[in-house]
């Protein structure tokens, strides 16, 4: 017989949204059961190794997923304690004040949240308390209201950025200094937790000076003797009273075991990708679409971004050793001769050989790679897909993931790459190396851009949408599931929409207004 344990609250997956849950309702003194599928994340020199990271996906899920043409998908995820955020940039923005509005883009309409950017706020500024944000109030054109500081100053440029930064604002435009949940004092660095590297975005930090939800909410959590961790605890599938109204039973694979647990709460925060399967795995005779899903909407709406890599390769080498700290935001809702949403443009870490070896892309003859991460500037860039509901997880017959997705909502992207060559080639000479930087090492300037393809599912988010009217979303305004009781979910999955910054602060944000609620709902 399977062993049955009760609990106040069990909170399933311990990535953004649920560690950040576990750290808000561990004070209540309530008993929390925290299941984590994966383990610990080995500390060990590979988790600095471009190699290991990048070129061997280590410490990526060897989980096989399918697109919907039946082809393997091999995900760019990650199953650990802390999940994503232990590799994410740790670039941590607020969504802006409009995106919880409904925005008209050239490719459709981006759909209004149920909840106001004003009753996000207050949990946006706990957020960044919590994940030690650095920041600048004042300088993003974009930036919705803020009712205090950044609680940390903003990550300065290094002379290259910095020099970069001068041009665009020289070009009439406002950079504006990345929001970093890193711990770098850059007024004591000898005793700065942070040590300022250049194996940050991507990679989990060495030395713990990453503000991600291990370190920030999950460790601190289980200083609190009512707060349990299982970690390679896998659940499968979640059973619900004979009325269907609440979940009675949390079926988990433990150690190679099958164990049953039950709380008063289940929360599922798995990932939007993973929380979507495991609904669709809890199928019953009162749930015959998947568990909560009488809308039908659980796994549809995948949305990921549109995310590209541009390399712009200059003719002057980039030392830049921590690429992140600079940003742009001015083409995010559109310009004057475009009036509909662009995105947002930033940087990943900066690309060295090894990193460019994974996934090489296309470049002149005899152009080595090393020569090419040496001069590069590495930009990200951002657009907001839109919420179609034939882009969606669903499930094989085996019950693996099978993830369908058509890029929608494309041209304002494309535009944003445009822009930002155009503006690259507007560049001033280099004062740091005095050169002219950006006449390109083949005497014009060299682009390098890669769009991030489906397996990229960093930014996934959509699946089982909130909104006020349960025919057209799973989850209530408190992320409560419509026709279950006693079942929420607090990942990336209840946006209904998600604008075009990293999603990563608004599922913190989230999980703690939703923390509130549970903990009046507890008592
Ligand atoms: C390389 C990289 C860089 C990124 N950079 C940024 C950035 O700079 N800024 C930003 O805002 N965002 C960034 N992101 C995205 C960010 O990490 C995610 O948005 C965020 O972690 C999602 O939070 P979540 O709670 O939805 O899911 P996750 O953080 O993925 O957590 C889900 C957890 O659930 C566990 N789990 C899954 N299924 C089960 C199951 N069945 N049973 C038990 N446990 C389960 C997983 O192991 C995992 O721990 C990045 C992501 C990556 C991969
Ligand atoms: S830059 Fe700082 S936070 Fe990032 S990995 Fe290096 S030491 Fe860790």
């Amino acid at each position: 017989m399977p062993q049955m344990n009760h609990y106040d609250v069990i909170i399933i997956g311990t990535g953004a949204g649920g560690g950040t849950l576990a750290y808000t309702l561990a004070p209540s003194g309530k008993r929390i059961l925290l299941l984590e599928r994966g383990d610990y994340l080995p500390r060990e020199k590979d988790n600095w190794s471009p190699r290991a990271v990048n070129v061997e996906a280590k410490y990526n899920t060897k989980e096989v997923w399918r697109d919907h043409h039946g082809q393997p998908l091999h995900p760019h995820t990650n199953y650990y304690v802390g999940g994503n955020t232990k590799f994410y940039g740790a670039a941590l923005f607020r969504l802006r004040h409009e995106d919880f509005g409904e925005i008209k883009h050239y490719g459709g309409v981006s759909p209004a949240w149920p909840i106001t950017y004003e009753e996000m706020e207050p949990y946006y500024g706990q957020a960044e308390r919590l994940y030690q944000v650095h920041g600048q109030r004042g300088e993003d054109p974009t930036e919705p209201h803020a009712s205090a500081p950044y609680p940390y100053p903003p990550v300065s440029h290094e002379p290259r950025l910095q020099h970069l930064s001068d041009d665009f604002a020289r070009l009439g435009l406002r950079p504006f200094h990345t929001p970093l949940g890193v711990m770098l004092d850059e007024n004591n660095r000898q005793h700065s937790r942070c040590i300022r590297c250049d194996t940050c975005d991507g990679f989990p930090c060495l030395v713990f000076a990453k503000a991600d939800a291990q370190v920030c909410c999950v460790g601190p959590a289980l200083q609190h003797q009512n707060v349990t961790l299982l970690t390679n605890a896998h659940v499968l599938r979640l059973e619900t009273s004979s009325s269907g109204r609440e979940v009675t039973a949390v079926h988990v694979e433990y150690n190679g075991r099958q164990e049953v647990f039950s709380a008063d709460i289940v929360v599922a925060s798995c990932g939007a990708i993973n929380s979507a399967a495991l609904l669709l795995r809890s199928t019953n005779d009162r749930h015959p679409d998947g568990l909560a899903n009488s809308s039908g909407v659980v796994g549809r709406h995948y949305m990921g971004h549109i995310n590209s890599v541009l390399m712009d390769i200059s003719e002057c080498p980039n030392p830049t050793v921590f690429q992140k700290s600079l940003a742009i935001n001015d083409f995010y809702f559109g310009v004057e001769e475009w009036e509909y949403p662009m995105g947002h443009i930033s940087f990943v870490g900066k690309r060295d050989a090894e990193t460019l070896k994974a996934g090489a892309p296309a470049i002149a003859p005899g152009f080595t790679l090393e020569l090419m991460a040496r001069h590069s500037l590495d930009f990200w860039l951002t657009s907001e897909d839109l919420p179609d509901p034939d882009n969606r997880v669903t499930l094989d017959r085996d019950g693996n993931i099978v993830l369908t997705y058509k890029p929608n909502n494309e041209e304002g992207h494309k535009r944003l790459v445009e822009k930002l060559k155009g503006l690259m080639q507007q560049q001033t000479k280099c004062t740091v190396h005095g050169h002219a930087c950006h006449v390109g090492l083949f005497s014009r300037d060299l682009f390098v851009g890669q769009r991030i393809p489906l397996a990229g599912v960093a930014h996934q988010n959509g699946t089982i949408r909130f909104g006020i009217d349960p025919k057209t979303s799973a989850l209530d305004v408190n992320c409560k599931a419509h026709d279950v009781d006693n079942l929420y979910v607090v990942d990336a999955s209840f946006f209904p929409s998600s604008g075009a910054v990293n999603p990563a602060l608004t599922i913190m944000a989230n999980a703690l207004r939703v923390g509130d609620h549970l903990r009046e709902k507890l008592g």
